[in-house]
């Protein structure tokens, strides 16, 4: 099998796997305790929180650990929608292209009565202009939410500029980093960003857990209510394994970032020129600002699903941005908000690869991919009408 999934979620490393196995059978206290095993966990916890922190250049303290990538995202857009609403400010701005955790959950505030500015983004690229989160930043504005970088194509966002307008505005700037987080060198404090959200499975943690990192001054709401876990800010045991897991895969992914990045970047663009030679396609996302293990094309004349299903018999596990998976028929919401026409936007594959993957296997990706893009066109009645010009070549 050759997994190029990892967009979707990662293999454990096993440092991760190790850090966690001691807090399974052997301190596997309650750190709300007060006998010394639980406090044994209790300092576990507080090290692992330590040494996050450290790598973001933040407090220990304003890490609070969650579920994972969603609940972290919930709690910051809920939380700084909370405090605006007291002041009278019930205006946020996201992007088109966020995570449905991310869009549901200003979904639910708009509901609420408040009022979502979504920032379009460039056509093919994705990129967000930080101008014009500027240009829609009004007194009312409560919250700024930007992801750092997406998970369909891969684009990687201005983060530190947009920073900068919403310091100098005074608005609240979270970013959903799910997918850049262990992935390149983050730093909150130089960035200007108050809240920012991670997950452990996208970086060789386990599932399951990611925290929120929330500036100091910024007074959170519970999404989860009952004990005094997290300063009180998320209740429930901590799943102190878990946690131990995150930690010891978050250290080890930022501290390889650049090496993995190295050794990543020529198998991407080995991908990238191969699949570039299938006729009637495109990529998908910036080319220059993008995460070195993303890989998203569209081909024309073909389903998505179809490609996935027949990559899957020849052993490539594969996503791709269209519809059935997600019991909608919908496409991309992303494909289609870089300028995809449905039709296009229902074709396509996104492949994202770490470092573990080899050029035998990448070689492998394109043989396959060709194939099963032919093979699916030549029984594609929309094929036959393109080919003989009954309809338009879109790409
Ligand atoms: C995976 C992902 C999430 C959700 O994280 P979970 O830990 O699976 O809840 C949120 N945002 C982005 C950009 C993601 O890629």
């Amino acid at each position: 099998m050759i997994y190029a999934d990892n967009a979707a979620t990662t293999k454990m490393s096993k440092t991760a796997i190790n850090a966690m196995l001691p807090y399974m059978d052997q301190v596997y206290g309650n750190p709300s305790s007060l006998y010394a095993f639980g406090q044994e966990s209790k300092e576990a916890i507080e090290d692992a929180r330590s040494r996050i922190a450290g790598l973001l250049n933040c407090e220990p303290r304003e890490i609070i650990f969650t579920s994972g990538g969603s609940e972290a995202d919930n709690q910051a857009i809920i939380s700084a929608a909370r405090l605006g609403e007291k002041k009278g400010k019930k205006h946020i701005i996201s992007s088109t292209i966020e995570h449905h955790a991310v869009l549901h959950t200003l979904n639910k505030l708009k509901k609420e009565g408040f009022e979502v500015t979504l920032i379009e983004v460039e056509k093919e690229t994705g990129l967000i202009n930080p101008e014009d989160v500027k240009a829609a930043i009004k007194p009312e504005t409560c919250l700024v939410t930007i992801m750092y970088a997406n998970n369909e194509i891969g684009t990687i966002e201005p983060i530190s500029e947009i920073g900068a307008i919403c310091k100098e505005a005074g608005v609240i700037f979270h970013t959903d980093a799910v997918q850049a987080a262990g992935h390149m060198k983050i730093d909150v404090k130089a960035e200007n960003i108050d809240m920012l959200s991670v997950s452990a499975h996208k970086f060789h943690g386990p599932k399951g857990i990611g925290f929120l990192y929330s500036k100091k001054n910024i007074n959170l709401t519970n999404i989860i209510d009952g004990g005094a876990q997290e300063r009180g800010k998320r209740a429930g045991t901590e799943n102190i394994p878990a946690i131990m897991g995150m930690a010891a895969a978050f250290e080890e992914a930022v501290n390889n970032a650049e090496a993995n990045k190295a050794k990543l970047l020529p198998l991407r663009d080995k991908l990238i020129a191969g699949l570039s030679e299938i006729p009637h396609s495109v990529i998908n996302g910036s080319i220059d600002k993008r995460l070195p293990g993303n890989v998203n094309f569209c081909f024309e004349g073909i389903e998505g699903e179809s490609l996935l299903l027949l990559l899957d018999d020849k052993g490539i596990c594969a996503s791709s941005g269209s519809a059935c998976t997600s019991g909608s028929l919908d496409p991309s919401h992303v494909l289609l908000a870089i300028g995809r026409i449905h039709d296009v936007a229902h074709g396509s594959l996104r492949l994202s690869i770490t470092e573990e993957n080899t050029e035998e296997e990448i070689d492998y990706i394109v043989k396959a991919t060709k194939e099963v893009v032919e093979y699916l066109r030549n029984m594609s009645p929309v094929w036959r009408d393109l080919i003989s010009g009954k309809r338009e070549f879109i790409l």
